[in-house]
């Protein structure tokens, strides 16, 4: 299948080309052509699955169609950084003469926002709040939208959007192509999708939750007073190539502390949080995408949307009370068919996250035990969460006893 038998027209397969897309991923090939018929559509995608292309490709085409002034377009994103990457995808994806796109974004100036608005876009990129706060101040006008998407729609859920899009959703006309993409499907998510949407199609690239399979996952159980020295171990020794590192925490104070540390053995480290400025986290992507930085330290909301080209590893520094961040936090390696690492460092008390985690993607997490770092023997873990499964061990190299374990199949 190539893009121009998905039904896009050759300009928007040439600008595929140019961009080095070899040929449509799974959800593109599923997604563009029900969208081409205007359709509703659910798409049940995680992240790095080329959804953006898959929702903006299309409608761009059905909007060059019957060109028309106003805001034909608005797309709903959860953080700052998906919206600037939406928007960067647009501006790579749209052919010449194709409609303006404007970034709406909270930590940003609201008179830009608002010329660019009065310059006539006919695609808005927003968050919800400040989205909102156009709204009330009658800068933005939705009362032409055509098409509305809500993309990572459990994130922002997740963050308490709900009453924000909800009053948008008031803005814009009845009639209208409503398209939701979701990491995962919550009952919430369901209903959200049964009130707003018209027999919405539904697109399912990979089993519910399920992780990116080019992810190459490990955890390592460690000693809750030896995390630190651990992850200094794994950057320094060099067990494998860490090139380009996102390091996830919990909290923000997590890692503005994790950075410091990092920084003070000349680690190349910054960190984006939700207490940084929006020019210094868009200063630590620069500094991430273009290698200066090697190590990323990140929290949850504020790593929505980072689109790095090749991350050869992420650590979950800390591992994530909610199994689905760990499916949207993976995600952010092996993107597009590229191989990446995903590494969990797991202390006793994580191991029940942990099993939730593996029990929502359906897959094993291999555990690496390292005795000096106090990593107990996962089999003993185990035992102690009431978890009676089948255990492989493997001989492990040097200091290290490598266990496998490969429970059944994990119901979801
Ligand atoms: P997304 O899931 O939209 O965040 O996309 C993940 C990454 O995949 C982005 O860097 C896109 O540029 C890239 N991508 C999207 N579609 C394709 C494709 N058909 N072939 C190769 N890469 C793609």
């Amino acid at each position: 299948m190539n893009f121009s038998e998905l039904g896009l027209r050759p300009a928007y397969a040439r600008r595929c080309e140019s961009l080095g897309y070899e040929k449509p991923t799974t959800i593109q090939e599923r997604a563009i052509p029900v969208v081409l018929t205007g359709a509703d559509l659910i798409g049940c995608a995680e992240t790095g699955t080329g959804k953006t292309a898959a929702f903006l490709l299309p409608t761009m085409q059905r909007m060059s169609e019957a060109p028309r002034p106003g805001v034909r377009v608005l797309v709903l994103a959860p953080t700052r950084e998906l919206v600037t990457q939406i928007h960067e995808s647009y501006k790579q994806l749209a052919p010449k003469g194709s409609a303006k796109c404007a970034a709406v974004i909270g930590g940003a100036s609201m008179s830009n926002q608002t010329d660019a608005l009065r310059r006539g876009a006919g695609v808005v990129v927003a968050t919800p709040g400040r989205l909102l706060d156009h709204v009330e101040r009658r800068t933005v006008d939705l009362s032409f939208v055509e098409v509305l998407v809500l993309d990572e729609a459990d994130r922002m859920l997740d963050m308490g959007f709900l009453p924000a899009i909800r009053r948008i959703l008031a803005e814009l006309p009845e009639k209208r192509q409503t398209l939701l993409f979701s990491a995962t499907m919550s009952p919430e998510i369901e209903s959200l999708a049964r009130s707003t949407m018209k027999q919405p199609k539904m697109v399912e690239v990979s089993p519910r939750g399920r992780a990116a399979v080019t992810v190459e996952q490990t955890a390592y159980p460690v000693a809750l007073e030896s995390k630190t020295a651990l992850l200094l171990d794994l950057l320094e020794r060099e067990r494998d190539n860490f090139e380009r590192v996102l390091v996830f925490t919990r909290t923000r104070r997590g890692a503005e502390r994790l950075s410091h540390i990092l920084l003070a053995r000349d680690h190349k480290v910054n960190r984006i949080h939700a207490d940084r400025t929006q020019p210094q986290r868009e200063a630590a992507l620069r500094g991430f995408k273009d290698g200066q930085t090697r190590v990323l330290v990140a929290t949850d909301i504020a790593a929505r949307g980072i689109d790095v080209e090749s991350i050869s590893h992420v650590i979950n520094y800390d591992v994530p009370t909610a199994p689905e961040d760990y499916v949207h936090r993976i995600g952010r390696t092996g993107r597009a068919g590229k191989t990446g690492r995903a590494i969990t460092l797991v202390t006793p008390v994580d191991e029940l996250s942990m099993r939730a985690i593996e029990r929502l993607t359906g897959q094993a997490v291999e555990r690496v035990v390292l005795p000096s770092f106090g990593g107990a023997p996962a089999v003993a873990q185990r035992a102690a969460v009431g978890a009676a499964k089948p255990f492989r061990a493997m001989r492990g190299a040097g200091s290290s006893s490598r266990r496998s374990f490969r429970p059944r199949r994990a119901g979801r």
